[in-house]
């Protein structure tokens, strides 16, 4: 089921994409009085800055002598602020229809959909998707589909534990968040035990399972990790298992006509899910499973881009770089997304593309070249949209 959004949102600009030159495309239209929404699969916005090197030093935005990725998104969202731009993360936005020419001047000229089902009506849309949508790196194993939002999950699973009280949790991947999806499983299960659920002979059992020996993980939580593998026993109350197994997840079995009674009811454990797994000697083994959450990183994809009619050239959007239009009226690209004779996959040169697609965009959606041009410094209209009162 796919919902949509109703009424759709209409904004003068649909910023495809939260990096650093999709948060600055915000700056220069909001500067020009132009309207804008931001769309991102991922939950926040910085797009490689945040996911590939938040930590990591930047020495060559100007003025910056030196910043993180995280600090340097921080300070573009401070930088837009004034403008109210709304953030819509976890969208991967998926389709864009132009729609029929409409007399009315302010009628919107596209429709966007996302994955979720969120409907926008814009006048002009804005690529700045840079390397393609950040999304989970899938698990290569067969007959995964069949499971998939059912018993496996990708990402977080901590708010399917309380509706499916799994007794086998399998938590997929080596690094910082499937480490932590591991422990907090744990504790979920070890609270759901001290209410007496879920209620087996056997006491639950939390498995993480890695392709190599070792973990890529912060210190501090390899050795809570190490500590909760060898709990001190208790004689209270049974406890939550913990194991670490070196191997891969190579097929999930087929579901039993069972399972698929209980599809649409996420409260009812879903019982059997064998899975087949390769341990580091090459055996095969077969295990039970009630729930499994995928852990292996981001990775970008293209995604649907490749499908809006869009002329390509190896994946990326030539432009023109006056404006940084596309082959489609109306849709301009911006950021490591485009493609023109000389390009450098720099942040730098991302902004100084928002701001001449900026320009261009308002003679799209105005229907006029007359565009003002004016300095920050010195002019009150500027000032105002920035919410600034600069004294002269
Ligand atoms: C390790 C590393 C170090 C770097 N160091 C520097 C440096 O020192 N200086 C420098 O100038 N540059 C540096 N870069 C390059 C710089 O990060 C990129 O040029 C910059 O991030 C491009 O910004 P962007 O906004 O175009 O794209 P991105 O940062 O890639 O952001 C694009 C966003 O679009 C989203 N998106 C994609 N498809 C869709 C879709 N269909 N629907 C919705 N959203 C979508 C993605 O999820 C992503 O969040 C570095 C890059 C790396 C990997």
């Amino acid at each position: 089921l796919v919902l949509t959004s109703q009424p759709p949102i209409k904004t003068d600009v649909l910023i495809i994409g939260a990096g650093p030159v999709g948060l600055f495309q915000v700056f220069e239209l909001g500067l020009l009085g132009l309207s804008a929404h931001l769309v991102d699969p991922l939950p926040r916005p910085g797009g490689q800055c945040t996911e590939l090197y938040a930590d990591k030093p930047i020495y060559d935005i100007p003025a910056l002598p030196v910043c993180t990725g995280q600090e340097l998104i921080e300070r573009l969202l401070t930088q837009i602020k004034p403008f109210n731009a709304p953030f819509h993360g976890g969208q991967l936005v998926t389709q864009l229809e132009v729609l029929e020419a409409d007399p009315d001047p302010k009628a919107p000229r596209f429709r966007v959909r996302t994955q979720s089902g969120l409907l926008f009506e814009v006048g002009a849309v804005v690529l700045a998707c840079g390397v393609g949508a950040f999304l989970p790196r899938p698990l290569a194993a067969a007959g995964i589909e069949a499971w998939l939002q059912r018993g496996v999950f990708y990402g977080s699973i901590q708010d399917q534990i309380p509706l499916a009280l799994p007794h086998r949790i399998w938590i997929v991947g080596g690094g910082e968040a499937a480490v932590s999806e591991a422990l907090l499983s744990v504790d979920a299960l070890s609270e759901a035990l001290k209410n007496k659920l879920p209620s087996a002979s056997e006491p639950p059992e939390v498995t993480l399972i890695h392709r190599r020996e070792s973990l890529d993980a912060p210190v501090e939580l390899i050795e809570r990790f190490r500590q909760a593998l060898s709990p001190t026993p208790s004689r209270d109350a049974p406890q939550v298992r913990l194991r670490f197994l070196q191997g891969q997840i190579t097929s999930f079995l087929r579901p039993t006509e069972d399972d698929e009674m209980a599809t649409g009811h996420p409260e009812r454990a879903l019982g059997q899910m064998p899975i087949q797994w390769v341990d580091a000697l090459a055996n095969t083994h077969t295990d039970p499973a009630d729930l499994v959450s995928v852990n292996l990183g981001l990775s970008p994809q293209l995604g649907p881009l490749g499908e809006w009619g869009l002329e390509m050239r190896k994946k990326q959007i030539p432009v023109n770089t006056e404006d940084f239009s596309t082959s489609l009226p109306g849709v301009f690209a911006v950021g490591d997304v485009n493609t023109y004779s000389g390009k450098k996959k720099l942040i730098l040169s991302g902004f100084h593309e928002a701001t001449l697609a900026a320009y261009g965009i308002a003679k799209w959606v105005w229907g006029t070249d007359k565009i003002p041009f004016e300095y920050t410094t010195a002019s009150p209209r500027l000032q105002a949209r920035l919410g600034v009162g600069v004294k002269t």
